[in-house]
């Protein structure tokens, strides 16, 4: 069945761990498992942000992230729905020229196939038939007020995989189904 959906992947937060690794770099406990709910982690340290990218100013930290446990699946799901020619990772590049070169490497390593995209402007990305997979909240309602569709990755502790897989088979069963209408009209 021709299927023309695409689905954005976000990287950090959804298929590798980019708060065990800050945390490892800066020998600090994770502060979400204390409470904290803020996006911005320097705040529960009570350090600068210049302080807190410090660590990850180079190629081996973004490079050596670990792969979520669950990251294989999604790929598989989203690939088996769309194909792998309609897929993309869509990351944010930190403030570091080292960002994108260890991120390309960690994609070399563990998903060499998949297309990627470096933007911190998701939303230029956003269409009526494309589904951003992602963790932060303003990325996707960015993306969402761009006539795009997205599906809110939760954090690790509220996970359940299956869950985020059926919303975006949901979704992108939606997009089928209005682009072959349109088609017949
Ligand atoms: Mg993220």
């Amino acid at each position: 069945m021709e299927n023309s959906a695409k689905i954005l992947i976000d990287m950090d937060g959804v298929v590798c761990d980019f708060v065990t690794a800050i945390c490892a770099a800066h020998n600090r406990p994770d502060p979400y498992k204390n409470g904290f709910v803020g996006h911005d982690m320097e705040e529960a340290w009570g350090m600068t942000r210049d302080e807190f990218w410090e660590p990850s100013n180079n190629t081996e930290f973004w490079s050596n992230i670990e792969k979520f446990p669950w990251a294989d699946s999604l790929l598989q799901h989203c690939e088996n729905l769309v194909g792998l020619e309609n897929i993309a990772f869509c990351t944010s590049p930190s403030k570091s020229p080292f960002c994108i070169i260890g991120k390309t490497e960690w994609l070399d390593r563990h998903f060499p196939k998949v297309s990627r995209i470096f933007t911190k402007q998701k939303q230029f990305c956003a269409n009526h038939m494309t589904v951003l997979v992602d963790d932060t909240d303003s990325k996707i309602q960015k993306f969402i007020e761009n006539s795009g569709l997205a599906v809110k990755f939760p954090p690790p502790c509220e996970l359940d995989i299956n869950t985020v897989l059926e919303r975006i088979t949901a979704i992108v069963t939606c997009i089928t189904i209005n682009a072959e209408g349109f088609r017949e009209m």
